[in-house]
């Protein structure tokens, strides 16, 4: 994967545009298309709209928001999401039918950290 300039008028499916998952301080983006085909099956399994609030981030924004130092938001294979009206709880048990490796439960922040790390991994 290359690290490019999100372009606002690129679909990377259905439902999802490259620029959801831009850096939110640089406008840098990249990302896993697997990670992108899993959210498109399970934001067509639910049928509302999934908030990407947090995709890929750069280094130094990955710092900034406190994210870990080995973050894989840094390596274009994680995304935070959530629904409005879902709880973390319940966006993270239709999450679970949909094959992400990595799924992290915030219910203070009230969203779900999913990712496609290769390995499984939960918290
Ligand atoms: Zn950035």
């Amino acid at each position: 994967m290359d690290i490019i300039k999100a372009r606002p008028w690129v679909k990377l499916a259905p439902h999802f545009a490259e620029s959801e998952f831009a850096c939110r301080c640089c406008g840098m983006v990249m990302i896993s298309m697997e990670l992108i085909s899993r959210l498109e099956k399970l934001r067509q399994y639910i049928g509302r709209p999934v908030i990407v609030s947090s995709g890929y981030r750069c280094p130094r924004h990955n710092q900034v928001v406190g994210g870990a130092v080995n973050s894989f938001h840094m390596k274009g294979l994680a995304a935070d999401i959530y629904i409005v009206g879902y709880s973390a709880e319940k966006l993270a048990t239709v999450a679970e039918w949909f094959g992400f490796d990595g799924l992290g439960v915030y219910r203070q922040g009230n969203f779900i950290h999913v990712d496609v790390r290769g390995y499984r991994a939960r918290w």
